[in-house]
């Protein structure tokens, strides 16, 4: 089973991954797997491109016609500039992690913040007319902030340490505010310390009315794995406390959470849940995960 020389033909479409680095990248195999589980005549590689060599990258995916495929750091702003199309939410984010072409027509998703809300859905949080508090304003909590707007969330409080990712938070408040204005937005500066106590009173009024916290930032991931930004005194039971951070599965934030009783879901399914979305842009159907992560514990 699952021999290359049986599955790529004349007609193999090809997708790919472009960015730097990609070498460890996950999506080859998951694309792959997928691909010949489900009978389908495509291939998915991962080429090493840095910003620079964009362009030219483009222009070969128009030659080659590539069916689509998915950007990367740090190809993930000028990506969104070279695409014929934005997705709504790429369109405000400014940037795209997936592309599909259709006709010869490219368009660009960002598809962070979609599998982020889809597996929170999949625990049975909703976030239509919901209160939310997120930590981070990079790339990943970003696409969260505006789908969460898109998908109806009433409140989004946004708190970020003082480096150049505050500025970026708002401008991403002025940009939902504009084009979802139903979605209040704040931004307020949090304290860079590695004591969360430290930051208990600027978040506690927040978190006090939200129905669901976000971690988007690096803390909590390898090697950042034994800090967290939420002091523990902040969770109550009726809080949903979820995480981007898949590296450790449970985070010190998810496992202080837990303690306390609250709802927790870990990041791990935010990757699955864009690799669901995407799978669904590229080919119309659902990925076989289930199946994927069975042939991976058989073949590790
Ligand atoms: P980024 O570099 O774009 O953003 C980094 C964020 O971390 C910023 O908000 C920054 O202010 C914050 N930060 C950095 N140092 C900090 C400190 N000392 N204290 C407080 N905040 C600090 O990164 P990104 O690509 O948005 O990734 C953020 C997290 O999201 C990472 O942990 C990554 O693993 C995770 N992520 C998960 C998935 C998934 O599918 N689960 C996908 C993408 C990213």
């Amino acid at each position: 089973m699952y021999k290359m020389d049986q599955r790529i033909s004349g007609r193999t479409k090809l997708l790919g991954l472009f960015g730097t680095p990609v070498g460890h990248s996950g999506s080859p195999a998951m694309y792959n797997f997928s691909f010949w589980h489900d009978n389908i005549d495509c291939a998915y590689l991962a080429f090493d491109v840095n910003v620079e060599g964009m362009k030219r990258a483009f222009d070969a995916v128009r030659i080659l016609n590539m069916k689509g495929g998915n950007f990367t750091m740090p190809c993930k702003n000028i990506a969104a500039e070279l695409v014929d199309k934005l997705s709504p939410a790429a369109e405000i984010v400014g940037a795209c992690n997936t592309f599909v072409n259709e006709d010869g027509v490219i368009t660009g998703y960002i598809t962070d913040g979609v599998g982020f809300v889809l597996n929170l859905e999949k625990n049975g949080v909703s976030v239509k007319d919901k209160n939310v508090v997120i930590l981070g304003a990079g790339g990943a909590a970003t696409a969260i902030q505006v789908q969460l707007a898109l998908d109806g969330a009433k409140e989004v409080h946004i708190f970020n340490i003082e480096d150049e990712f505050l500025d970026r938070a708002k401008s991403t408040k002025a940009k939902i505010e504009e084009r979802v204005p139903n979605c209040k937005v704040t931004v307020t500066a949090l304290k860079k310390t590695e004591d969360p106590a430290e930051n208990v009173e600027v978040l506690a009024e927040k978190i006090k009315n939200a129905d669901i916290l976000i971690n988007g930032t690096i803390i909590g991931m390898k090697p950042y794995h034994e800090q967290t930004l939420v002091d523990k005194s902040l969770f109550r039971k009726d809080l949903v406390v979820a995480d981007t951070v898949y590296n450790p599965e449970k985070t010190r934030m998810i496992l202080e959470a837990e303690e306390i009783g609250c709802k927790v879901v870990g990041g791990a399914g935010m990757l699955i849940g864009q690799g669901t979305v995407n799978y669904k842009l590229f080919i119309g159907k659902e990925m076989p995960i289930e199946e994927f992560q069975k042939f991976k514990a058989e073949n590790k």
